[in-house]
C-alpha cells in the first residue's frame, strides 16, 4: 500500500479554501477531509460533524488535555483543532488526508509532522478578498473587518509553506492543488516499495 499524503491547506478566511477543495474532493476517492472541532458558533446552513464539531470551550478544553487535539489554535476569539484519532486511522489506511487549518496549526503539524505536504492558498489582491468575504455575507461587518486585518498577519506565514496557489479564476486553482498532489505522490520515498516490486516481479517472471 501507497502512503497517504497528509497535506495542510491554510488560507485566509475568504481565501477560497472551501470552494476549492470542494471541486478537488469531488474527484478523488482517495482523499478525505479532517473535521475540526471549534467553539465558533455555527453559520447558517452549518451542521454539527459536518463541516465542524461545534463544542463548548470547556469540552474543548477537555479534549486538549486529554491529548486528543493533533494541533490546536485560538483563532479570532475561539478555540480551532484538529480531532487526532480520524487522522491516525486515515493515514493507516493509506488515505490523502487533508487538514484545513490556520498558521499556527499549520506549524504545529509541519513540527510534528516534517513528511507533510503544506499549500497556502491566497487571494490576488487584498480588495477581492474584501469583495469576497463581504459578498459571502456570512460574517457581520466587524468580523469582516477583523478577518482582513488577521488575512495581513498571516498572509507573510505564506513563506513557510511547501507550495502557494493564487485564487485568481476557480478552475487554475483547483489544477494547481491537483497538480501538486500528482507530483507529491510520484516523489521517490512515497514509491520505494513499488519500486522494489518491479524488480521482485521481474525475478519471478524470467
Ligand atoms: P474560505 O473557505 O477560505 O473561507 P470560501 O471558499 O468560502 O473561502 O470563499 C470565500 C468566497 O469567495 C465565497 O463566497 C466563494 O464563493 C468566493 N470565491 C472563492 N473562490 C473564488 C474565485 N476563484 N472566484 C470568485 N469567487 C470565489
Ligand atoms: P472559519 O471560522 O472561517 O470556519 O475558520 C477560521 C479559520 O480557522 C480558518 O483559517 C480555518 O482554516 C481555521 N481552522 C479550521 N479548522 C481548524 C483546525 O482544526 N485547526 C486550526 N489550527 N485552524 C483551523
Amino acid at each position: 500500500m501507497n502512503e497517504g499524503l497528509l497535506v495542510v491547506i491554510s488560507a485566509p478566511s475568504g481565501g477560497g479554501k472551501g470552494t476549492i477543495l470542494k471541486e478537488l474532493f469531488a474527484k478523488d476517492d482517495n482523499l478525505v477531509l479532517s473535521v475540526s472541532a471549534t467553539t465558533r458558533s455555527p453559520r447558517p446552513g452549518e451542521e454539527h460533524g459536518k463541516q465542524y464539531y461545534f463544542l463548548q470551550k470547556e469540552e474543548f478544553e477537555e479534549l486538549i488535555s486529554q491529548g486528543k487535539m493533533l494541533e490546536y489554535a485560538q483563532y479570532v476569539g475561539n478555540y480551532y483543532g484538529t480531532p487526532r484519532e480520524p487522522v491516525e486511522q486515515w493515514m493507516a489506511q493509506g488515505k490523502d488526508v487533508v487538514l484545513e487549518i490556520e498558521v499556527q496549526g499549520g506549524a504545529q503539524i509541519k513540527k510534528l509532522m516534517p513528511g507533510c505536504v503544506s499549500i497556502f492558498i491566497l487571494p490576488p489582491s487584498m480588495e477581492v478578498l474584501e469583495k469576497r468575504l463581504r459578498d459571502r455575507g456570512t460574517e457581520e461587518d466587524a468580523t469582516v473587518r477583523k478577518r482582513l486585518e488577521k488575512a495581513r498577519e498571516e498572509i507573510p506565514h505564506a513563506k513557510d509553506y511547501d507550495y502557494v496557489v493564487f485564487n485568481d479564476r476557480l478552475e487554475d486553482a483547483v489544477e494547481d492543488l491537483r497538480a501538486i498532489l500528482r507530483a507529491e505522490k510520484r516523489k521517490y520515498h512515497r514509491n520505494e516499495t513499488a519500486v522494489e516490486r518491479v524488480l521482485d516481479h521481474a525475478e519471478t517472471v524470467r
